[in-house]
């Protein structure tokens, strides 16, 4: 679902620019489910971005799902982010305002469903991480655990093959990120295909495989042990 070829983004300060990425080559399959490590600053972040189309690389190739991303404009780029990809950020990135069911329906506004559509599919989607029965209350209404629920809720709502989650679990206490690993244990059950990045090694079992970054280049892509004995 994922073929990066030689993937480099320097972020320009002024007349200097800073190479973070130097050089990515990875394939993901689909439904495989990839923990993404490394230490701070060596950029996982800004590979995700590229990864969730928010962001260009400066050179190389992206082909997701057979698209050539790396080609795009801004436009058909964010039609593919809309129809491909389900986006979890550490900060949930909720809008305050609007309650629960309405942050999971706003992905289907830009698709031009209806309301009363919008608002069953969302009150599905909030049924399936547990939410239910908090579909009206805001963000500041709700733990840091339920909001990463709606914010889950709200990836899934396009039904994308692909989720990524960049930090999931790095604003939760451990009982938390426990259940919000679960959920992303059901969703990779289901068929999709899932990278997320996470500093603890704990978080990062569950995945089928593990890629570590240095540097901005990979230092090691292996299948995780752990989950070939359990599995
Ligand atoms: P962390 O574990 O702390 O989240 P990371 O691996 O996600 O780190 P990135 O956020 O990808 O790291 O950042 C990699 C490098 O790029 C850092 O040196 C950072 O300062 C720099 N950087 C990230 N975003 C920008 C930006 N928008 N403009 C300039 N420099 C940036
Ligand atoms: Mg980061």
């Amino acid at each position: 679902i994922i073929h990066l070829e030689d993937i480099r983004k320097s972020y320009f300060i002024g007349k200097n620019a800073l190479p973070v990425l130097k050089g990515i080559r990875i394939d993901i399959m689909l439904n495989e489910y990839v923990a993404l490590m490394g230490p701070s600053g060596s950029g996982k972040s800004t590979l995700m971005n590229i990864l969730g189309c928010l962001d260009s690389p400066t050179s190389g190739t992206y082909v997701l799902n057979g698209h050539d991303v790396s080609k795009m404009e801004d436009n058909d780029l964010a039609e593919v982010r809309n129809k491909e990809i389900g986006f979890v950020f550490q900060q949930f990135n909720l809008m305050p305002r609007l309650s629960a069911l309405e942050n999971v329906a706003v992905p289907l506004i830009y698709a031009g469903i209806s309301k009363k559509t919008r608002e069953e599919r969302a009150m599905s989607m909030l049924e399936k991480v547990g939410l239910g029965d908090r579909y009206h209350h805001k963000p500041n209404e709700l733990s840091g655990g339920q909001c990463q629920r709606v914010a889950i809720a709200r990836a899934l709502i396009n039904d994308p093959a692909l989720i990524l989650a960049d930090e999931p679990t790095g604003n939760l206490d451990t009982k938390t990120s426990v259940e919000i690993m679960e959920i992303f244990g059901q969703i990779h059950a289901s068929g999709n295909t899932v990278v997320l990045v996470t500093h603890e090694e704990d978080i990062a079992d569950h995945a089928r495989r593990i890629v570590r970054l240095r540097d901005g280049v990979i230092e090691s892509d292996h299948i995780n042990e752990k989950q070939l004995v359990d599995s």
